[in-house]
């Protein structure tokens, strides 16, 4: 590799590091004995997260960090004063296919600052991606950045080539949005989105009815908000997120604790940082969402805009509520008993299976993967130490967070 790639690489790399939407899930674009790669599920995913946490290899790269736009938050903005590089679209496919074939990386993932506008730069992201696709034979997984204010166009051939496509917001509030990326237009930034929802839903449903219907973005749509810049409340986040899953079938919201690259009187000051525990609290929001029927109203309200940092949201949901509890192990419907703390999902399902053949006891319920120092205080069954009694939400988060609490209070 030249002395003049390899700088690039490096510039472009490291301004990638900071666009968290690459992980991805769901892809199926099988090798069928031709061509290069394979993004087909247990012969070589091609992302950098898996849905269950396992890390592969993705290069991930933007095609230039030189932009029009000046938005406070980004490393690349316009007014930075910073090395700036950008490769040809000949240059990433080479890369790419290079690292592909030394066993460095499973697949693609390319963003891009923006230079003269978004559709002249969309078009090289797409030139990418269909070169590695029409004349490499390219199988492996491609995520490609959906520039905002794109034509509708390009949307179309992105989804063609890509395996998953993100718009990411960025900022979760308009106002935010206004104050930091005044430049940008939030409508320009959902439109790509809309378009891609309803893209995606009639191909799916053409591949239902037709064959050799090609394949549409099939690991979907994703998206990042950037946490911590602005103003915006976890509720604002967690609306926001929960809106996008209902409203464009997004398969994912990433959420970037900001990191201060820049002093902007807009900005939180270079040395602050957001606390890890909220992108992480915010994750666990997101799961709730999704997986555990959760509206974003009940984790998160007028009175509680944030969420708490010293328990997980579902905990502190339950604490709020605990006229819900104690719930029936041998009674409850799978998705209430699911709310209780320390019942995840899987166990949910063994437990009813198992209560089918009979009412289950404590010790039993014990053995089926619950975190019965929390779960004790929510549910009822024979066998159970009264643990709960007239506790209340203080006294209980207590016990949990700091079990010596518990020891003390017997003396
Ligand atoms: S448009 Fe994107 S790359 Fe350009 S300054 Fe804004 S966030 Fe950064």
């Amino acid at each position: 590799m030249s002395e003049r790639i390899l700088e690039k690489l490096s510039i472009l790399a490291d301004a990638a590091k900071y666009d968290v939407s690459c992980a991805s899930s769901g892809s199926d674009r099988k090798n069928h004995n031709k061509g290069l790669g394979n993004a087909h599920p247990g012969m070589g995913i091609c992302h950098t997260y898996t849905a269950d946490g396992r890390c592969v290899s993705l290069l991930k790269v933007l095609m230039t960090n030189h932009c029009i736009y000046d938005c406070a938050y980004c490393v690349s903005r316009k007014s930075n004063d910073i090395k700036r590089a950008a490769f040809t679209v000949q240059e990433i496919v080479d890369l790419t296919i290079n690292f592909y074939r030394r066993n460095y990386i499973e697949g693609l993932f390319l963003s891009s600052g923006i230079f003269k506008d978004p559709d002249y730069t969309m078009e090289r992201l797409v030139l990418v991606a269909k070169k590695l696709r029409t004349e490499h034979r390219f199988n492996g997984y491609i995520h490609l950045k959906a520039i905002p204010g794109i034509s509708p166009e390009l949307t179309h051939e992105a989804g063609l080539y890509a395996d998953r496509l993100s718009v990411n917001l960025e900022i979760p509030t308009e106002a935010g949005l206004k104050l930091l990326a005044p430049e940008k237009d939030r409508a320009a930034m959902i439109r790509p989105m809309r378009y891609l929802q309803q893209e995606i839903t009639r191909f799916e449903s053409e591949q239902q009815t037709m064959k050799h219907v090609p394949k549409f973005a099939p690991a979907g749509q994703s998206t990042q908000l950037i946490v911590g810049a602005g103003q915006e409340t976890d509720r604002d986040i967690i609306s926001l997120a929960d809106h996008f899953y209902r409203q464009f079938r997004l398969k994912r919201v990433y959420y970037s604790g900001y990191v201060p690259v820049t002093t902007d009187a807009r900005l939180p000051a270079l040395q602050s940082k957001v606390p890890l525990i909220r992108e992480h609290r915010l994750y666990q929001a997101d799961w709730l969402l999704r997986f555990y029927g959760f509206g974003p109203q009940e984790l998160l309200s007028d009175q509680h805009p944030d969420l708490d940092q010293d328990v997980d949201p579902k905990l502190g949901w339950a604490l709020r509520n605990l006229h819900w509890f104690p719930v029936d192990i041998n009674r409850a419907d799978r998705l209430l008993l699911a709310r209780v703390p320390g019942i995840g999902m899987p166990t949910v399902k063994r437990i009813c299976e198992a209560r089918r053949f009979g009412d289950l006891n404590w010790e039993q319920v014990k053995k089926m993967g619950i975190m019965a120092n929390r779960a004790q205080y929510f549910v009822s069954c024979k066998g159970l130490p009264p643990s709960r009694g007239d506790l209340n939400a203080q006294q209980i988060k207590r016990r949990i967070i700091d079990p010596a609490a518990q020891q003390l209070s017997l003396f």
